[in-house]
């Protein structure tokens, strides 16, 4: 049985080239040392389709790898560092429990730090802030303190400081032991030896454990106490009050080193074993109730009903889909059969593995709190709750992205138009954040993600991983629709179809929701009026139709439909009729409903030297861009803006060639806005 206390879920959270590859991997090598792999496998560590995926070069890199250090499983789950992926961090921060932030000591903390520290508060994770590469030239432990302040509205409480810098680096100072931590060059890191704080930094030491002293006061009467009265004050006691302070947000925790020079990691294990939370140390996850409509919290117990949710989805061409889950409630054992609740089907795990550093090894049961993954589901996805038909909770529904942006795609040749629509499959299955469709006038496969880079990520890969040679044309801002008023329509659908009589009446209402809100189905109908069954098919028929628009085939949004009137008789009410039925009903009712057109609009976050303000400024203005914010810093302004992505295309040419390659952005889809005057003329 998992021993909850001893679990840490964390994820690693990063500007890009911070070091997090680097630091990932240095954690990997010190905990293998601690406990090899080979020790808790069977002998079958490798399995068969690990070995293929090996000998054809492609790397897996896992959603989530386990290892282990002082005695306590840590599941590092993959974050992300870029904001176009946006989707793939809110996915990883849903699941896991804790974070390290890791920020360069020359970079600091950077707009895309920012971007995921704010991610992060909004799911209450609790963090460790970990300040790499003081070793470089610049190295400026303090000015990070200083912007994580400024930047990211937290209270930075270093537990350490360096000694020496850049090149000079030598090792560091531990404030809650009060001493010097080096590390041995012989075998990389491996040994650490401890001495007292050299009498030259001794002041530097004081004044840094006063200041921690100071803030973990406020938490605690006993160290109150003792600190007042001059006591030596228990290392156990502090320890005790930083994690308390990190769970409740009320700090982060600074510790620091060199990842590249084995300088540092030893300590940020312990600090994510000490500090960050445990599953039991979490409030109970919220689920809804599928049945009754009603919220329910589902408390960390492994002996309580089984429920837990898919958070990633990685296509494997041997083994099957790989569906990484995190567990809430119960345990699920090898073999045996699940209830995907949100899809509402049963599925077997054929079977239970966990990965180390990608290594896979076969677990026999995973439990709350965990992670494993699951091999066998055939129809789960990313965001699925899996449990049991007795206990139907949906955990709460992850937010994605919409994708705004389209690309048509074509084979090379016809021949591999199959192999082409297998591959973006496969893809879409992945990520729920990209989508694929096939024109049904012209036959074009469209694919739409979140953004230009996030397509072009996806069609590398279709060409270097899957190996298709493909056209693709150029990218298109990707609409919806709603609707603007509220309609009821009555559907009278009668046919003959083989000589069976199939019909269905249907009454419902259509009623625009406020933006953001998304599509919903509801049955109004009383108990007795029409058939269960009969009541899905009409919301099938609907759900289909939500996806091919109302008037222009785009997407529709934020719509309620509402079955307020049916009529069944018993020899004619097939399913058929019904489904039918709904989606011609939704067309109805929608294009009587003063159908508008939406369009993407993008947050958009421009670094730039300050002699380039005006034309980045006048630059957004001329592509409709409302400025939101400036912020002057020393060296760089900070311009905030929205626009509509359809006059954002080539954004990157051009402000490269305003500002002579210097200025930096980023942008992320914020919301849709009607687009005034609809397609107009300029369609
Ligand atoms: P990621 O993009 O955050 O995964 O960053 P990487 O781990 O790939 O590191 C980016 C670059 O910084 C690489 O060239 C690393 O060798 C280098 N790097 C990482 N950690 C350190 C460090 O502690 N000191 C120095 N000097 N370089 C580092």
């Amino acid at each position: 049985m998992a021993d909850l206390p001893r679990i840490r879920n964390i994820g690693i959270i990063a500007h890009i080239d911070a070091g997090k590859t680097t630091t990932t991997e240095r954690i990997l090598f010190f905990t293998g040392k601690t406990h090899r792999i080979g020790e808790v496998d069977d002998g079958e560590a490798t399995m068969d389709w690990m070995d293929q995926e090996q000998e054809r070069g492609i790397t897996i890199t896992a959603a989530a790898t386990t290892c282990y250090w002082r005695d306590y499983q840590v599941n590092i789950i993959d974050t992300p560092g870029h904001v176009d992926f946006t989707a793939e961090v809110e996915r990883s921060l849903r699941v896991l429990d804790g974070a390290v932030a890791i920020f360069c000591a020359v970079g600091g903390v950077e707009p895309q730090s920012e971007t995921v520290w704010h991610q992060a508060d909004r799911y209450n994770v609790p963090r460790i802030a970990y300040i790499n590469k003081l070793d470089r030239i610049g190295a400026n432990f303090r000015g990070v303190l200083e912007e994580m302040k400024v930047k990211l509205g937290t209270m930075p409480l270093p537990l350490q400081l360096p000694i020496g810098a850049e090149s000079e680096l030598d090792g560091v100072i531990d404030l809650v032991e009060m001493r010097e931590m080096r590390w041995s060059l012989e075998d990389q890191g491996t040994t650490i030896s401890y001495s007292p704080i050299d009498p030259s930094r001794l002041s530097e030491a004081r004044t840094g454990r006063e200041n921690l002293l100071d803030y973990l006061s406020h938490l605690s009467d006993q160290l109150t106490e003792l600190y007042v009265g001059g006591s030596e004050i228990p290392v156990e006691l502090l320890r005790k009050a930083i994690r308390q302070g990190t769970l409740s947000r009320a700090f982060t925790p600074v510790v620091c080193g060199a990842s590249l020079r084995n300088l540092g990691v030893q300590p940020l294990l312990d600090a994510v074993v000490d500090y960050l939370p445990s599953p039991l140390d979490l409030p109970p996850a919220k689920g809804h109730h599928a049945k009754k409509d009603t919220e329910v919290e589902v408390p960390c117990n492994p002996e309580a009903f089984c429920l837990g949710i898919v958070f990633k989805l990685q296509a494997n061409r041997e083994a099957g889909n790989l569906c990484f889950v995190r567990m809430y409630s119960g345990k699920i054992k090898e073999g045996q059969t699940v209830y995907n609740i949100t899809k509402k089907k049963r599925e077997r795990v054929n079977r239970l593995v966990r990965m180390h550093a990608n290594h896979p090894q076969q677990i026999d049961q995973v439990e709350a709190g965990d992670i494993a993954v699951m091999i066998g589901l055939k129809g789960s996805q990313t965001g699925d709750t899996l449990g049991v038909e007795a206990f139907p909770i949906l955990l709460e529904r992850m937010h994605f992205p919409e994708p705004v942006i389209s690309v048509a795609i074509e084979p090379k040749t016809l021949s591999e138009r199959k192999k082409l629509q297998e591959v973006l499959a496969v893809l879409a299955l992945e990520d729920p954040t990209f989508s694929v469709k096939e024109n049904e006038e012209t036959g074009e496969l469209i694919i739409s993600g979140m953004g230009e880079l996030h397509l072009d990520v996806l069609v590398t890969r279709i060409f270097r991983e899957f190996k298709v040679e493909a056209r693709v044309g150029k990218p298109q801002v990707s609409y919806r629709e709603t609707i603007s008023a509220e309609t009821t329509h009555t559907e009278k659908y009668h046919r003959m179809i083989a000589g069976k009589e199939h019909a269905a009446v249907i009454t419902i209402t259509a009623k625009p929701l406020p933006r953001g809100a998304g599509n919903r189905f509801i049955s109004d109908l009383p108990e007795g009026v029409l058939p269960d069954e009969l009541v899905a098919a009409v919301e099938r028929g609907v759900t289909a139709a939500f996806g091919s628009g109302v008037v222009y085939g785009y997407p529709a949004l934020d719509i309620e439909v509402r079955l307020i009137g049916a009529e069944f008789h018993q020899a004619s009410s097939t399913p058929l009729a019904f489904e039918a039925a709904g989606a011609m009903s939704f067309d109805s009712a929608c294009r009587a409903a003063s159908p508008i057109l939406l369009e993407p609009i993008m947050a958009v976050d421009v670094l730039t030297p300050s002699e380039f303000m005006g034309e980045v400024i006048g630059n957004l203005n001329a592509r409709q861009g409302t400025i939101v914010n400036v912020e002057s810093k020393p060296g760089a302004d900070h311009v905030r803006a929205q626009a509509p992505l359809v006059a954002m295309f080539g954004y990157s040419t051009a402000l490269r060639s305003a500002t002579q390659g210097r200025a930096t952005f980023t942008m992320e889809f914020s919301h849709f806005a009607e687009k005034v005057g609809g397609f107009g003329e300029s369609r």
